[in-house]
């Protein structure tokens, strides 16, 4: 009998996984539990293992061989450009779906007092926000590789490859063992993911199993807007964005990112993700190692569009529930600080509920309404988190395809 292929067994794992997490719910089943903790945690582990050492040498290398074809120029304003543009139609689909559905209709903020009373707000204004984003961003590699903080790795790399290409030749064999790093990190995947049926089953499992759902009633509405709209987002918008730009089929796409999908899914996180990514990226949809080895990391701290619709549609629903109109300018202000927000959020599980506080402050909401948001974060955080990796899969072809059409 011939065995699935690597994308069938994921599939079937994530189906398997849901499921059986769901039968799970209602009984005692501490065991199973611990053993879909261990098996879902390692496999995240391995990726995390890897992803650093990946990263730092995806970058060093992307930057050093973009620069030796005077490239750079391109890739990186294209990037940027395509990062900001898919990010506010991200925004406006959002805050639109929650004007159309008012998710927030009928509900109060004080039915929700208890859970709110139990929370603590860290307040954090948007100044204050961008002074600790910038702050982050420059600091020395080995505190930055040995926390994992990948916007300061991101940030120390690019300087490393810009200083590689400075120096000309003079350093062929830092390149040489960057390039040879890089090589070694996509091998390692390769292990890994055979792992990855078994470690999404695990994770899905867990998630499914141990959700608290004595909110949910309430929430239903928002939670079907909000996933719905995402969904419309990263099945419609990008992939029809990806056929404009590139002509490429969309079918085509998600046939090559599901591995890097369904890891994002179960995982909640781009950073613990970004191995497959780039995976899914190089070898599926032969993108250049260089284009996605600066194009992927970047978009995997700062290209959010899953996390930056969520947190508009979030504020507007807080607002519905507080019964307060936002005016326009107060809208924009949203919008504005959605943008940052999503732009600051590290690729971790629920980092976006840390900075939608800011976009709540940012036009006098109370902070302390993500008590509400909570509980049902970490399900909506999953098809979030596989729309922002998605991004920075198309944002990788887009850039490719318009190198190519200038070197024609
Ligand atoms: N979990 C998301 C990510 O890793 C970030 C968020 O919480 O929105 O992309």
């Amino acid at each position: 009998m011939k065995f699935p292929s690597l994308n069938v067994q994921i599939f079937i794992a994530a189906i398997g996984g849901v499921f059986f997490g769901w039968l799970a719910h209602t009984g005692e089943h501490g065991v199973a539990l611990y053993a879909a903790n261990l098996v879902g945690t390692l496999f995240i582990d391995l990726l995390k293992m890897v992803m650093i050492p990946l990263v730092f040498c995806a970058i060093v290398t992307g930057i050093a061989n973009l620069r030796q074809h005077r490239q750079i120029d391109v890739v990186w304003k294209t990037t940027l450009l395509f990062f900001a543009t898919t990010t506010i139609i991200a925004v406006v689909i959002g805050l639109t779906a929650s004007h159309l559905f008012k998710p927030g209709a009928g509900l109060h903020l004080e039915m929700f007092s208890h859970a709110m009373q139990q929370f603590e707000s860290r307040q954090m204004s948007l100044p204050e926000f961008f002074t600790q984003f910038l702050h982050g961003i420059f600091m020395n590699p080995f505190k930055a590789l040995a926390e994992g903080n990948i916007l300061a790795i991101v940030a120390y790399a690019m300087c490393l490859g810009i200083a590689l290409v400075m120096a000309s030749e003079r350093y062929p064999q830092w390149l040489a063992l960057f390039e040879e790093g890089m090589g070694l990190s996509m091998q390692m995947i390769g292990w890994i993911m055979r792992l990855a049926p078994w470690g999404i089953a695990a994770l899905l499992f867990k998630l499914v199993a141990t959700q608290d759902v004595s909110l949910f009633a309430s929430l239903t509405k928002f939670m079907l807007v909000v996933t719905g709209t995402t969904l419309f987002h990263g099945v419609i918008v990008l992939p029809v964005l990806l056929f404009l730009f590139t002509g490429k089929h969309p079918v085509w796409f998600l046939r090559q990112a599901r591995e890097a999908l369904v890891t994002a899914f179960a995982t909640s996180s781009s950073n613990a993700t970004m191995p497959v990514t780039m995976r899914c990226a190089t070898q599926n949809m032969h993108v250049k190692p260089e284009i996605a080895g600066f194009v992927v990391p970047l978009g995997a701290t700062m290209n959010m569009d899953g996390t930056a619709l969520y947190e508009a549609a979030a504020a507007l629903f807080v607002a519905q529930l507080a019964g307060i109109d936002l005016s326009l300018g107060q809208q924009l202000v949203v919008c504005l600080t959605t943008m940052i927000a999503a732009m600051g959020a590290p690729g971790i599980p629920s980092a976006g509920m840390v900075t939608m506080v800011m976009v709540l402050q940012s036009v006098g909401l109370p902070a302390e309404a993500i008590a509400i948001l909570l509980p049902i974060d970490r399900l909506l955080d999953t098809v979030r988190t596989a729309v922002n990796v998605e991004g920075d899969m198309i944002g990788s072809l887009v850039v490719q395809h318009r190198i190519e059409k200038l070197a024609q």
